[in-house]
């Protein structure tokens, strides 16, 4: 690493908040899978960040969309009217099939929305009791980082020491649809999980399962909640992971891709009249649903469906997973993962994943450790079968014995 780089790194050290662990590589560009760092040492992305960049770094299209915006608009408020909003809702409810969409920045701001509008919903609506609506929500869930949010979260660093928290959440195993059912009570507003379980180490739900939960949900009157904010917009080989099962959530929560990586653009999208019951004051956001966020939003939208990427992640997924089980490493327990959202679990006896990262990074691949012992591999979903190919046998270098 030169002086450079280590000069970066010393004073992040010195003047960041230390809430982040990074590799040390310093990057300064990005195109489609790769990215560089100030050395000009070239790495293919399994990050993809956090599945922010489905796109690819810097797709030339969504940066047109940027820049041509950003010359005419950039920010009104919703305290009046702007001319990208209206498209962007009428390209993102044909392309998902809502009916109703609230616009906002972070993933966390479309959790904390959701949760707002199934409670009012569940008061006004339903006729729960006020002050009594709860929300079921899985073990091991990641849906963000606000006060709100890790309240819920079952992992001790997230809440640690953060409380008190938010009452109304009830807390059940992910995958098992009959604690589910025994947590719901006549108060239960919402059931709110990912369709698989990003930050947990990309954990898959037993077969069936969002079928199940989509059946209880509607039998006892639930609004079903998917954060797709990770497995959405193509990240798993379909537009939204919930196809998979052939099963339709009544709120869908995006952001990350929703930008394609260029800005903070969240959604909550409705098929039912949950927001509805939202009214003038009731919630809002300064940035949410600005004439750039929608701009940058409808092109990553369009390139993600004319360039074929959610097709192409089914593709070049089935590639990767074959290539990371056939590698044949008597250090690996399991891989796992749909499309391109994949993850190698280690066996203990390796010594954690993240001595592997850093071989990978040596490699000229970077990718993220998980829970210890759990290799993340989701590069962008403009990737090509010979860089699978590359990505595979570097990763089979690696963690060889
Ligand atoms: C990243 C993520 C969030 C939070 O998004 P931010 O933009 O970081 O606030 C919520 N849910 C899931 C499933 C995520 O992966």
């Amino acid at each position: 690493m030169s002086v450079h780089a280590t000069d970066f790194i010393a004073v992040e050290q010195l003047l960041g908040a230390h809430n982040y662990a990074p590799l040390d590589v310093v990057l300064s560009r990005g195109e489609g899978v790769w990215v560089w760092d100030v050395d000009g040492k070239r790495y293919l992305d399994c990050l993809s960040a956090y599945s922010a960049v489905n796109q690819g770094h810097c797709h030339p299209r969504i940066l047109e969309a940027m820049i041509a915006q950003a010359r005419r608009l950039t920010l009104t408020s919703r305290a009046f009217r702007n001319d990208q909003l209206a498209h962007f809702y009428e390209e993102i409810a044909a392309l998902t099939g809502s009916h109703k969409v609230l616009p906002m920045n972070t993933g966390a701001e479309a959790v904390e929305t959701a949760v707002k509008a199934v409670r009012k919903w569940g008061y006004e609506v339903k006729g729960v009791p006020a002050g009594q609506a709860e929300i079921i929500v899985a073990a091991e869930n990641f849906h963000g980082r606000t006060l709100g949010i890790v309240g819920f979260s079952t992992d001790p660093e997230a809440r640690g020491n953060f409380g008190p928290f938010a009452p109304g959440f009830v807390t059940v195993p992910f995958g098992d649809p009959e604690a589910l059912e025994r947590s719901i009570t006549p108060n239960t507003v919402a059931v709110l999980i990912e369709p698989i379980q990003g930050e947990a180490g990309v954990i898959i739900p037993p077969a069936g399962y969002l079928r199940r939960v989509r059946e209880l949900c509607t039998r006892h009157g639930v609004t079903m909640i998917l954060d797709e904010i990770q497995t959405g917009l193509g990240r798993t080989g379909k537009l939204l992971a919930e196809e998979h099962e052939g099963v339709e959530a009544d709120v869908t929560l995006l952001g990350k891709a929703l930008s394609g990586g260029f800005y903070p653009v969240s959604a909550v999208l409705s098929n039912t009249e949950v927001l509805g019951v939202l009214k003038p004051g009731q919630h809002g956001s300064t940035f949410g649903g600005n004439p750039l966020a929608c701009a940058v939003a409808r092109m990553a939208l369009k390139v993600l469906v004319e360039e074929g990427m959610i097709e192409n992640a089914a593709r070049q997924g089935a590639l990767m997973k074959a290539g990371l089980e056939s590698l044949g490493s008597n250090l690996v327990r399991e891989v796992r993962g749909r499309g391109l959202m994949l993850a190698v679990e280690l066996h203990p006896e390796a010594g954690g994943a993240r001595r592997y990262c850093l071989a990978l990074k040596e490699r000229g691949i970077l990718a993220k450790d998980t829970h210890g012992h759990t290799i993340r591999i989701s590069p962008p979903l403009v990737i090509a079968p010979e860089q699978v190919e590359w990505a595979v046998e570097q990763i089979g270098e690696s963690i060889r014995r």
